[in-house]
């Protein structure tokens, strides 16, 4: 389950959010509380945003071969 490491939430499915630096660590961060943590000193490590996936990491790809 992932976990703003700002506000401290569990965030929701379907939510954004991306992985910043500091305090020489890797948090992850909810896309309301990204201006808090820049202007915190933060670096964002990431480009793009996830989004939390419905059923967390037990999501199945079905292939069709
Ligand atoms: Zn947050």
């Amino acid at each position: 389950m992932a976990m703003c490491h700002a506000c401290r939430r569990t965030l929701l499915a379907g939510e954004r959010y991306r992985v910043w630096r500091w305090e020489r660590r890797d948090r992850t961060v909810c896309a309301v509380c990204e201006p808090e943590v820049q202007a915190a000193g933060a670096v964002r490590v990431v480009e793009t945003y996830e989004t939390v996936r419905v059923g967390g990491l037990t999501q199945t790809v079905k292939r069709v071969a």
